[in-house]
């Protein structure tokens, strides 16, 4: 990446403000249920840790509106951190004022120090100029290693970066250089999935895979919009009739510049949308007037597996079917495996295709997984990402 790194600078002795998506699932007890986003950022952290910096951690977590709220309080990470990096991790209970001046202040070289959510003043959200400055004004450089927020122009992501240097963490450098890479330096064939409930969601990136891939593979709740502009009846499954034109379009657009656009041949279409509802695998062409796809068939995910196995660079985003229900998620599993064993490249973004591939215990054989569900379609999207633009560029 172009941008200037935690390694790229000096950090001894300094107050480095680093920005963490810390922004983790907790139960009703105000325990953590998964911690993946912690270890995602324990690279940059351990690194400033071993350089003698004095780490001072920022996060949002769940959406407080701007109100002090103790069900979104950080306190239970600074715990769960301290345990991490066997180190007491000190928990300053507001990200500004005398509270977290003070905090600051007894920092010494090579400890961590964790801020109060951020989002727990609106002017965070907001990008008030005074609110960032005020965060700058515990730091003497900025770290932005919260790839997840990145899509977001907020206070502590780019509002900050007026006051003070700003560079990226490990876990940012990785996540941009790996997608960036694969977007603008691809290893040929470059084959991108995707799939996902609805067309709207993904249009942007799909527009701007087509510019990319030598090959597009379309599949989940999407594929029945697809299947229509085909000219197929797709009974009472997830359609998006507005959206029937433009797949037509994007059909015509794929054709014409000779990308190959896979769609499913054959679906698992089932009566009802539920777990234990009757269901059968008929060809895209026989699609009951009372029936729902809601999985790719058989025929579909051997057809997929085929261009998927011969690929050098995959970028999956979205699953094939409704894989929450055991049911419908074997073509899901199929195309996981196949990303798995292809031997090329593999990216995976978004959130559920993500909890598809841990779930399906294939998430170690990809080469990058993407932490940012809304930042990942972004960046796909061909979107400058305000966080990451606001990064010092290298010289
Ligand atoms: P991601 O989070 O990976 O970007 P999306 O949020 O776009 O993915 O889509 C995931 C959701 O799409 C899942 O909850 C899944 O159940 C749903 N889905 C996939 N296929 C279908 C289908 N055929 N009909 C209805 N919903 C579907
Ligand atoms: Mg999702």
């Amino acid at each position: 990446m172009n941008k200037k790194s935690v390694k790229d600078v000096e950090v001894r002795g300094k107050r480095v403000l680093v920005r963490v998506d810390f922004n983790v699932p907790l139960n009703e007890q105000g325990q953590i249920t998964n911690d993946k986003r912690i270890q995602a950022s324990l690279p940059t952290i351990l690194y400033l840790v071993r350089e003698g910096a004095r780490v001072i951690l920022a996060s949002h977590l769940g959406r407080p509106k701007g109100q002090v709220n103790p069900k979104y309080s950080l306190a239970p990470v600074a715990e769960h951190l301290s345990e991490q990096l066997a180190q007491a991790v000190p928990f300053a209970k507001d990200c500004i004022g005398d509270v977290a001046m003070e905090a600051v202040s007894t920092l010494q070289d090579g400890e961590v120090l964790l801020l109060e959510n951020v989002r727990f003043h609106a002017e965070e959200e907001k990008n008030d100029p005074a609110f960032a400055k005020e965060l700058a004004g515990l730091a003497e450089l900025f770290v932005n290693d919260a790839f997840g927020t990145a899509h977001r122009a907020h206070a502590s992501t780019e509002g900050v970066t007026h006051y003070i240097p700003a560079v990226c963490g490990l876990l940012m450098q990785k996540e941009v250089d790996f997608m960036g890479n694969a977007l603008e330096r691809p290893e040929r064939p470059f084959v991108a999935i995707i799939g996902g409930a609805k067309v709207s969601d993904k249009i942007g990136v799909i527009e701007n895979l087509l510019e990319k891939v030598d090959a597009l593979i379309i599949g989940g709740g999407m594929a029945n919009t697809f299947l229509k502009a085909q000219g197929f009846n797709v009974g009472k499954s997830l359609l998006e009739e507005e959206k029937v034109e433009l797949a037509k379009q994007l059909i015509e657009k794929a054709k014409a510049k000779g990308i190959e656009l896979e769609l499913p041949i054959d679906v698992v279409a089932a009566l009802a949308f539920q777990a234990d509802a009757p269901h059968r695998t008929v060809k895209v062409s026989e699609i009951g007037e009372d029936e729902m796809a809601l999985d790719i068939g058989s025929a579909s995910a051997e057809k997929f597996e085929a261009r998927i196995s011969t690929a050098k660079t995959v970028i999956w985003n979205g699953p094939m079917g409704v894989f929450e229900m055991e049911a419908f998620a074997k073509g899901t599993e199929r195309v996981a495996q196949a990303v798995a064993t292809c031997g090329g490249i593999t990216i995976v973004g978004g959130g559920d295709s993500v909890a598809a591939v841990e779930k399906m215990k294939v998430a170690d054989r990809m080469t990058h997984i993407s932490t940012g569900g809304g930042a990942s379609l972004e960046f796909l999207e061909g979107k400058v990402l305000p966080g990451v633009a606001a990064l010092q560029d290298k010289e």
